[in-house]
């Protein structure tokens, strides 16, 4: 068997172009660069401004299948579909979420792709990268400073002490953090109350910098941060506390898009991360509108299964920043249908068709839901090399039943010359003009209706319910102006139903609404049905354990 690099070792291996280069590829003049060391920059806020009576490119939108600890590859096949379509001649930009630092540490790796469909300089994504989570954290805890301080000079405004929702963040995997007591020590200390930490791409103030048009919307958008509750149950907003202007300040920075590249020399843009669950899991909206002023393509794509991630591109970022997505890539891989078939991780190695066959229902799911939001649909199966002709050609035949097509991908292994098939669907499907892009419901339904939409048209669970206490704080919030907005499901991303253990197509299964948040800075109210983490441990044996500097300095265990 031929021998396999490891995703950092051929990062390493690339040949990068200075990042001035790639950005005159885009036609973006040096000035307006804002240089990041050699191989990554920032792009003025006076240069994007200029672009906004240029056309727009195409948007491709890259999703998947429900994820299976097999893994399915989206941001690869991101990165490789995105050289693809440069390698046949059009002009094309990749976008996708920064990194959180913290989860490097623990299971889950890295954010840039993997083999030879990777961003460059990995290792700088993956960790401090250009200081945007640093300034999210700040703002973010600033906020979180000036609330206590409030309290203890006094308390004008009647913060309810118990009611303070907002919490401190950090970028780092530790549990420690979830539940602390926070101003313990004495009078001098301030008022004790029980407090918390997310990880920062947890944070309200990273989902607000990923919607916001420009600085001047961010900083309203931070301003309607509701931050605790009065007595009397109305709220108390970060305007009320004057932070939204210093928070802006410490954003204005961070709210401009990173231009890096792929191992093709491609230009790739890498922004904002914020989680999938509790939010909406995409890239910057910034990042998005000035790729698609740039290119003829912009790859870009959204977290989770195409249940969780697909539905808020569409339902939350394309509505709020009027983008109409053109085509949409699903991503599946033979080992995730022999998973959703049954099949235990152990015994992926061995040919399944069967179970390839009886997988396949979970694919078909989401092929059917992307084609409701009036966007055309292609499969990419991404190659792994253990996968046989045999149960490749099932996925096809199965795709081809839906009237859709599944093209096999080795960007993994080839680059751009893996994956030109597909980048050659993509422009047909594309400019065929067949995508009528429609949210899948009205801004005027009600906020439980909207869950139960998503429920029923999404999840083909039976509906949602919910105890009195959600529903009366649904209704409350209508009542207080937030009707319009849309929701923001935080279920479980292994499975339709709110089960992880449920694998395939399940049907019937009823949703609960446990608990609904409302962030009205984002602008989406939450509708949490599980156990949803903002905060993650680390593993037993955290792959911390084996990052370290090797004898050249070069940085090894990051993957
Ligand atoms: P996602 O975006 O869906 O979470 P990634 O694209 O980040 O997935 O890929 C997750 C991991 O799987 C990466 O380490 C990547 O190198 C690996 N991977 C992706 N595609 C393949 C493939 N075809 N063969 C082997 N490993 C792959
Ligand atoms: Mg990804």
């Amino acid at each position: 068997m031929a021998e396999f690099k490891t995703d950092i070792e051929i990062a390493r291996a690339a040949h990068k172009r200075p990042i001035t280069e790639i950005g005159a590829k885009l036609g973006i003049p040096a000035e307006d660069l804002v240089p990041y060391g050699h191989d990554k920059a920032k792009i003025s806020a006076r240069f994007i401004k200029g672009l906004e009576n240029k056309p727009d490119g195409k948007l491709i939108l890259v999703t998947a299948i429900n994820p299976t600890p097999a893994g399915e590859g989206k941001t690869t096949t991101t990165v490789g579909l995105s050289d693809g379509l440069n390698r046949i001649g059009k002009r094309a930009i990749t976008c996708i979420r920064e990194a959180s630092l913290g989860p490097n540490f623990g299971v889950k790796g890295g954010a840039a792709g993997g083999g030879h469909a990777q961003i460059v300089p990995m290792e700088d994504m993956n960790l401090h990268f250009t200081g945007d989570f640093h300034a999210i954290t700040t703002a973010h805890n600033l906020l979180s400073a000036l609330v206590d301080n409030h309290i203890y000079w006094g308390n004008e405004l009647e913060i309810d002490t118990r009611r303070v929702t907002w919490r401190r963040v950090m970028d780092m995997n530790d549990r420690a953090l979830r539940s602390v007591v926070t101003s313990l020590g004495g009078v001098a200390n301030g008022y004790p109350r029980e407090a918390g930490f997310d990880i920062t791409v947890a944070s309200e103030v990273m989902a607000i910098l990923c919607l916001s048009r420009d600085l001047e919307d961010l900083e309203k958008r931070l301003g309607d941060i509701i931050v605790a509750y009065r007595r009397d149950k109305s709220p108390v907003f970060a305007r009320d506390l004057k932070a939204d202007g210093a928070m802006a300040v410490l954003l204005k920075d961070a709210m401009q898009p990173n231009l890096v590249q792929t191992l093709e020399n491609n230009p790739a843009f890498v922004h904002g991360g914020p989680f999938a669950n509790i939010a909406h899991g995409c890239n910057s909206v910034v990042a998005t509108t000035t790729a698609l002023k740039l290119a003829d393509y912009v790859v870009t794509e959204a977290g989770f299964g195409a249940d969780l991630g697909a539905e808020k591109f569409f339902d939350i970022k394309c509505r709020k920043a009027g983008l109409k997505p053109a085509a949409a890539v699903i991503v599946a891989t033979v080992r995730a249908m022999k998973m959703n078939g049954g099949v235990k991780k152990d015994d992926l190695g061995h040919e399944n068709v069967e179970a390839v066959k009886k997988g396949c229902a979970n694919l078909g799911r989401h092929i059917e839901n992307v084609k409701q939001f009036g966007v055309p649909v292609v499969v990419a199966v991404n190659h792994f090399t253990a996968d046989t002709d045999a149960e490749i050609q099932a996925m096809k035949d199965f795709v081809a039943s839906l009237g859709a097509e599944a093209i096999l991908c080795k960007h993994w292994a080839n680059g751009s010359a893996g994956i030109e098939e597909l980048a050659h669907k993509v422009v047909q499907l594309a400019e065929s003009g067949a995508a009528q892009f429609a949210p899948l419901y009205p801004d005027e339904m009600k906020l439980f209706d909207k869950m139960d939409t998503v429920v029923k048209r999404i999840y083909r669970g039976l509906e949602a319910i919910a105890d009195k206490p959600v529903r009366d704080q649904l209704h409350a919030w209508e009542a207080a102006g937030y009707g319009n907005l849309p929701v923001c499901m935080a279920k479980t991303q292994y499975s339709f139903s709110t089960d992880p253990a449920l694998r395939g197509a399940p049907v019937d299964h009823v949703v609960p609404i446990r608990e609904v948040r409302l962030s009205a800075g984002a602008g989406f109210v939450v509708a949490i049905c599980g156990e949803i983490m903002t905060m993650p441990g680390l593993p037993r044996v955290p792959s911390s354990e084996k990052i370290f500097l090797n004898e050249q300095g070069q940085i090894e265990g990051l993957f």
